[in-house]
């Protein structure tokens, strides 16, 4: 039997003082010094902690935000001096998407590596915009998937990028042939360059140590080659090659043969001459995987469907890093679609065009969390892209004004190897983790199956249409 997937983790704790959501605000004045004061209760110790903090004061624009909230402090002090306050730097991590708690909790992962325990239940909302617009169906939460989460059984999670034969040929030995080759990777993951409005931290050789630890891979711009590994990697660099698939600029110089030749896969942006392209380095490196990248504007599905039908084998769908089509915004006119949408037209396109399993869909863009992962694969990708969850990892605020020059609140020009390593593989780890739970409550022990399986989601809109629908009318799109 294989060995079973594993990623080793240890925890790598925060550099900078953890922006939590509450504080205390402790109005001392009339304080009755009480003997049993409220403050020495905290289960959480978190007024001494403070204390201490403040004692040892190294970052004046960090406040002590660390309190979780149980309220016991506050409710219990004989003289109501304490209150319970949300940070207002919490408050403005992120955007509309790219929620605070969604940075918090990857902050988490990335310090332990672990599932994300909220406590008490979650108390949130039961649906909402994109993705919290789907659920996943845990009705199948018994043996033997249960088995697969606790180790004693093997819940898969390896996909392949490549076309897939649709019947065997086979050679005058009788040995089957495969016209094109197939990468496996342990994880319906890889990791895509960074949008063009997150250019300040040069993330790509911790990055490429990362996914050569996870064996995943990472889409690298060739126009940073070879400035995007450090020294000693490059001293190695057959090890990290084969991790790394070249995004080939146009404007930039091609890395040479001999280089592109020990990586896997390659990606190139899609163009009218994109077919001859593909010919031209198959006639070089025939074994070389290659996919093409389509942005999903308001012809994208149609394109990404037309290059499937020319034979195109890998198909990497890019919307906005919010996950919405990308083109103009105007909301008046109309709501731009979701990337899960996007990527469940292509998806049944491609079924009733009967090529399904001749392309391999990665689908980017807005995939935040690791139930993301899955409910993209459930729409219909192979596997996803994503890179803002690894910049997260660091501690970022995913500022909306970040861009080369600026001051950055998460001092990211400082960042040290070991510990931008650490937290990147961690926080990949964690998701691993999550994505095995998630199968192992649909009762899926293979992640390929979990592609277009749209019995296993419920959508919001679905019922809201057949429930609502006929007594208030439709609100689809015609
Ligand atoms: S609210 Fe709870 S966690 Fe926060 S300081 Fe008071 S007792 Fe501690
Ligand atoms: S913390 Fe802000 S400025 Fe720094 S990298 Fe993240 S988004 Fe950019």
């Amino acid at each position: 039997m294989p060995e079973k997937y594993h990623i080793k983790t240890t925890p790598v704790p925060p550099r900078l003082p953890r922006i939590g959501k509450y504080g205390i605000v402790d109005w001392r004045e009339d304080c009755a010094r009480c003997h049993n004061c409220v403050k020495k209760a905290c289960v959480y110790d978190r007024h001494r902690q403070e204390a201490e903090y403040i004692r040892n004061l190294k970052y004046f624009d960090f406040l002590f935000f660390e309190c979780m909230g149980c309220f016991s402090c506050v409710q219990n002090c004989t003289k109501d001096l304490l209150c319970l306050t949300i940070n207002s730097e919490y408050q403005r991590l992120g955007n509309h998407y790219w929620t605070p708690e969604i940075i918090h909790i990857t902050w988490q992962q990335a310090e332990t590596a672990a599932v994300p325990v909220s406590g008490a239940g979650y108390r949130g909302k039961f649906a909402g915009q994109g993705f919290d617009a789907m659920w996943t169906d845990m009705s199948e939460i018994v043996r033997p998937t249960r088995d697969g989460i606790h180790g004693r059984e093997y819940i898969s999670t390896s996909v392949d990028i490549g076309k897939k034969p649709s019947y065997l040929e086979f050679d005058e030995n009788k040995k089957t042939v495969f016209p094109s080759s197939i990468v496996d990777i342990p994880m319906p993951m890889i990791v895509d360059m960074n949008p063009a409005e997150y250019t300040l931290a040069r993330l790509e050789p911790l990055i490429i140590e990362a996914v050569r630890f996870t064996d995943l891979i990472a889409i690298i711009d060739s126009a940073k080659w070879p400035g995007a590994v450090n020294e000693s990697q490059m001293a190695d660099i057959d090890k990290y090659l084969p991790h790394i698939a070249f995004h080939l600029n146009p404007d930039a110089p091609e890395p040479p043969i001999e280089i592109l030749s020990k990586t896997r896969m390659v990606e190139i942006p899609d163009n009218d001459a994109v077919l001859d392209r593909i010919k031209e380095l198959k006639k070089t490196i025939p074994e070389l995987v290659i996919s093409i990248r389509v942005n999903l504007d308001a012809t994208g599905v149609q394109r990404a469907v037309e290059l499937a039908a020319a034979g195109v084998e890998v198909i990497h769908v890019i919307a906005d890093f919010n996950g919405d089509e990308i083109g103009p915004k105007n909301e008046k006119l109309a709501k731009p679609r979701f990337v899960k949408e996007m990527i469940r037209e292509i998806h049944t396109t491609l079924i009733k065009d009967g090529i399904r399993d001749e392309v391999t869909v990665i689908a980017g863009s807005g995939i935040a969390l690791p139930e993301h992962m899955a409910k993209a694969l459930l729409c219909g990708a192979d596997l996803i892209s994503t890179y803002l969850p690894l910049l997260i990892s660091l501690e970022c605020h995913l500022c909306e004004t970040c861009k080369p020059g600026i001051f950055c609140p998460a001092r990211l020009e400082e960042i040290d190897f070991e510990y931008g390593v650490g937290r990147m593989r961690n926080l990949i780890a964690a998701w691993h983790l999550q994505l095995i739970e998630l199968m192992g409550a649909m009762g899926m022990r293979e992640a390929r199956r979990l592609r277009g399986d749209v019995g296993r989601a419920m959508f919001f809109e679905e019922l809201e249409e057949e429930i609502f629908g006929t007594l208030f009318g439709s609100k689809k799109r015609v």
